[in-house]
């Protein structure tokens, strides 16, 4: 008999959601984490002595229901939206607040109206299936062909105009869609912004920036350090043991009564722990090129994870500052503020990342987290912490100190012409890129959704057939991380999913 039900490989937050649910429903579970402290890419750890940041910066659309079902709240999350600030050079900045853009004019403002309540009809409509497996294509189960007609169902309630329009708006680049509704060069970059952070993609490239975006509409905001404590206390409370410093090198596969199925996992040190159940919060590359093995798997279904593309395109920018920088015209960095001053300067960073090299002109998002949450620096001290866009994987001629450097000065120069003073307050500066964030937090490409989040690797598809629903090819064998439906960021779907497909 096995010594546990159910094994998840990874304590990043996905991990600890399905962790949570598994030790609910009376399992006996153990997650292993290789770093030394848990939370993945959502891990606070000290950058400079007494300076604390996380790789993820803010909680933007994290699931209501799994928040209220493991008692988030009580363990210390507290659900808070994020304003969104576009940041100008001339000091007339650009912010959606509680579903109010100002600053751009009131023919803008009036536009966004319209534009976010289209918009959200359409999120509303396509946000239960975030909590949803998707069917298997050709499958004529029941559940599968309920799921196909309660989704076709939500689209046809939409009217026959809406769904048109759906159907429309979905395929477009996302600049297509801000430029029909508003003016502002500044308005409409921001409001692209959450279809492209993350992603391999531009304001020009067609398709899923606008699924990016339906999918960011949905759920609630917050902080990250509480959120992972939070996952991780409602994880333990469940029961759930969660050991860290815990490498798995291998996924142990052994006949079965019919098939082989994995039976357990075997640690860096040569530990051997059998389980019923093994789930892989890790990126779907890492799962079953390195800890399975492709002699267990079928050339076609290995070809499919090898071809995933998983290059992440974000570097992460830390200062660990001595005062509060003054932002021109901001009363206080409260909130996200987006450098992207038109689409066009999203576009040309895009255009020297695809061929390698950094922007010459960066864009990011920035927070200062320690505007509300002091303990991440100390007194009367602060973090910026910023997501610098189209910072490739694979830089042309590889990736150098000198290199790394010359990205990191020219964010901070970027950061410097909204907030003039910023260098006199530097006491650090640190940039990850995302081969640094797939050494470091063992993220195949260092890639925000563990795999591009693109049409082609999307619902039934993600992040490939045969393991869309959680299930894996090899009996036993699950995955709970963002490389499968519905994607990354902190949400928490993919670890619900997965629990409830292993508890069926
Ligand atoms: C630069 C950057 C900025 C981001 N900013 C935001 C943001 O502001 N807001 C947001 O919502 N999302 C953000 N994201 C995306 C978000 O962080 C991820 O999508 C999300 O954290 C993925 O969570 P996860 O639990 O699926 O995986 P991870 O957080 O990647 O966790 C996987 C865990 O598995 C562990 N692991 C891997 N291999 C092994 C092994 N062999 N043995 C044991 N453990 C192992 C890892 O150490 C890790 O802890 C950002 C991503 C990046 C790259």
């Amino acid at each position: 008999m096995s010594e546990y039900d159910s094994i998840i490989i990874g304590a990043g937050h996905n991990g600890l959601v399905c962790a949570a649910y598994l030790g609910r429903a009376g399992q006996k579970v153990l997650v292993l984490e290789a770093a030394a402290t848990p939370g993945g890419l959502a891990a606070t750890r000290e950058f400079h002595p007494g300076f604390r940041a996380a790789v993820a910066h803010s909680v933007n659309h994290f699931s209501g229901k799994i928040a209220a079902d493991l008692g988030l709240e009580r363990h210390g999350f507290r659900s808070q939206a994020h304003a969104l600030t576009g940041l100008d050079g001339g000091r007339r900045h650009v912010t959606l607040r509680d579903g109010e853009l100002t600053g751009a004019g009131a023919d803008d403002a009036a536009a966004y109206a319209e534009y976010a309540r289209l918009l959200q009809r359409f999120a509303d409509a396509l946000s239960p299936f975030w909590l949803k497996t998707m069917p298997r294509i050709g499958s004529s189960s029941v559940g599968d062909l309920s799921t196909f007609a309660q989704l076709g169902l939500r689209l046809l309630r939409l009217g026959r105009a809406d769904m048109r329009e759906f159907l429309r708006i979905t395929s477009l680049p996302v600049r297509d869609l801000v430029d029909e509704y508003f003016d502002s060069a500044l308005a409409k970059a921001l409001l692209s912004w959450d279809g492209l952070i993350g992603a391999r993609m531009a304001p020009r490239s067609p398709n899923s920036a606008v699924l990016a975006l339906l999918y960011r509409m949905s759920g609630i905001g917050g902080s990250v350090g509480p959120l992972a404590g939070a996952l991780l206390r409602a994880a333990q409370e469940a029961g759930a043991e969660i050991r860290c410093g815990a490498e798995v090198e291998r996924i142990v596969v052994r006949a079965g009564t019919r098939d082989l199925a994995a039976t357990g996992v075997m640690l860096a040190d040569g530990t051997e722990i059998d389980a019923r159940n093994v789930i892989s919060a890790t990126d779907p590359r890492r799962t079953f090129i390195d800890l399975l093995g492709v002699e267990y798997l079928d050339i076609g279904f290995t070809n499919r994870i090898r071809r995933l593309r998983c290059d992440g395109y974000v570097a992460k920018l830390h200062l660990a500052l001595d005062g509060l920088p003054e932002f021109d015209g901001l009363a206080s960095p409260d909130g996200r503020l987006v450098i992207a001053p038109d689409m066009d300067a999203i576009e040309f960073a895009y255009d020297d990342a695809k061929y390698g090299e950094c922007p010459q002109q960066p864009v990011m998002e920035i927070t200062v987290p320690s505007v509300t949450d002091p303990s991440l620096a100390p007194a009367g001290q602060h973090v910026l912490s910023a997501q610098v866009m189209y910072v490739p994987y694979a830089l042309k001629g590889g990736w150098t100190d000198a290199a790394r450097d010359a990205i990191r000065e020219r964010a901070i120069d970027t950061i410097a012409a909204y907030a003039p003073d910023i260098r006199r307050h530097i006491l650090r500066g640190e940039l990850l890129t995302p081969f640094d964030l797939e050494q470091r937090y063992r993220v195949t490409g260092g890639h925000w959704h563990h795999a591009e989040f693109a049409m082609d690797q999307l619902l039934m598809m993600r992040p490939t057939y045969e393991a869309a629903q959680y299930s894996t090819p090899v009996p036993g064998l699950y995955l709970c991380g963002a490389g499968s439906h519905p994607g990354g960021d902190l949400v928490g779907a993919a670890g619900h999913n997965a629990a409830r497909e292993v508890l069926r």
